[in-house]
């Protein structure tokens, strides 16, 4: 699938320009253009690999390039004001190419969180294809305020876009860690994942032997009818090719040409499956409340056994209790491993989403009643506005 990327403030340029490093070391080609958005010039300076034209400062009248801090409010009007200077991020780009656009944002600070889903709405106003936010919310240890900027940014984020493809650096921190100090690997994590679910897409079918390869209309019906999304994903590393005269069950039994053993595959397919969807998803959260899924399971032709893709896709859907649950292989002829990535759409339930809700109503209630002591006055409780009312968390 081809894929148009837009990151806004520094969490959503730093994970475009890592998008772009796992697309070079893969030797893949989904993206076909990205575009950096900042009020800091400095966020910006730091990019590595989204193209010098491609890295656009809006607000600079009123912030002289400095940044909004975690003002996510101030980002959006800067971003309200100067809309046209950010829809010409896509002059000389060739959208009409793109399947998909893609915008990345932090949700707890500042710049993305506001300006992303203005963004978005604008590039919704002129362009036909789907616009899918790739959002991170924060983890807990980051403070309330984060946690406030997020509810409310996700909320927007959700209501402008076609998707959300959730990350949750709460989740991916590791105990102790400093979430800064943890910035690249979970980077690395996230667009592993996006960049196998859009690489999947991209492959043809000719050429290839993969019998059933996911197409990108699929994974657009995958995220079709909007909501927030989870990835997960596992890999199991194959043994060496044993085409020398190594151990193979299916040699011995007289089994063609091909050294690999089917029951190895089939339990290799399913049992990553499980691992992807029963590991850590970009975004934890109740399988059960997923409303559709895809399942792509890439590795070398040999090993993408249809019926374990078949078993895999089924296992999925009974876990989600949804009766749309699409399948297919990507063929990796080069590859040493047997990998599985799960998407989950429109999940419903998810603690970490509710835990940021809670945080942000807390957060909006002290900021009320210090505001009404401060005017001697009571305060109206409508703090719960400030969160995502379409999870049923
Ligand atoms: P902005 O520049 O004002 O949009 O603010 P940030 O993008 O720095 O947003 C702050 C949030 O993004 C916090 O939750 C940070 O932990 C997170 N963040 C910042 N940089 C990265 C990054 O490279 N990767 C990840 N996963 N999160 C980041």
């Amino acid at each position: 699938m081809k894929v148009l990327c837009f990151g806004v403030g520094q969490a959503g340029g730093n994970v475009l320009d890592a998008l772009l490093r796992y697309e070079q070391r893969t030797n893949a080609d989904y993206v076909v253009d990205a575009v950096a958005y900042n009020t800091a010039s400095t966020d910006l300076r730091g990019l590595d690999l989204v193209p010098e034209e491609n890295r656009i400062l809006f607000g600079a009248d009123e912030v002289s390039g400095h940044g909004v801090g975690a003002d996510n409010e101030l980002a959006a009007e800067l971003a309200e004001r100067d809309s046209q200077q950010l829809l010409r991020g896509t002059d000389g780009s060739p959208t009409s190419t793109a399947d998909a656009f893609l915008i990345f944002a932090g949700l707890g600070g500042g710049t993305g969180s506001g300006a992303a889903p203005v963004l978005a709405k604008h590039l919704q106003r002129i362009y036909e294809q789907p616009i899918y936010g790739v959002g991170i919310l924060p983890a807990a240890d980051e403070g309330a305020l984060y946690s406030r900027n997020a509810a409310r940014s996700l909320k927007t984020f959700v209501d402008v876009t076609d998707h959300v493809f959730a990350f949750d650096n709460g989740a991916w921190a590791h105990t102790g860690e400093d979430v800064a100090a943890a910035h690249d690997s979970m980077n690395e994590e996230l667009v592993r994942r996006l960049g196998i679910l859009f690489a999947s897409g991209e492959v043809s079918e000719s050429g290839t032997v993969g019998e059933s390869v996911v197409d990108s209309s699929e994974i657009i019906n995958t995220l079709r009818g909007g909501g927030i999304s989870t990835i997960g994903y596992a890999a199991s590393e194959l043994p060496e090719s044993d085409d020398d005269g190594g151990f193979s069950i299916k040699g011995l039994l007289g089994g063609g040409s091909s050294s690999v053993d089917e029951l190895d595959s089939i339990n290799r397919i399913t049992t990553q499956t499980r691992k992807a969807v029963l590991g850590r998803l970009t975004l934890p959260c109740d399988v059960d409340s997923a409303s559709r899924g895809l399942v792509v399971v890439s590795g070398p032709p040999e090993w993408l056994n249809r019926k374990a893709i078949e078993r895999s896709r089924t296992w999925v859907e009974e876990q989600t209790a949804s009766m749309e649950v699409r399948g297919g292989d990507y063929p990796l002829p080069e590859s040493d491993h047997v990998g599985v990535l799960v998407l989950l759409g429109d999940v419903s339930r998810s603690d970490r989403v509710a835990e940021v809700r809670s945080t942000a109503v807390e957060a909006e209630r002290d900021r009320r009643d210090r505001e009404a002591n401060d005017a001697g006055a009571d305060s109206e409780d409508d703090s719960e506005a400030v969160v995502d009312d379409r999870l049923d968390t």
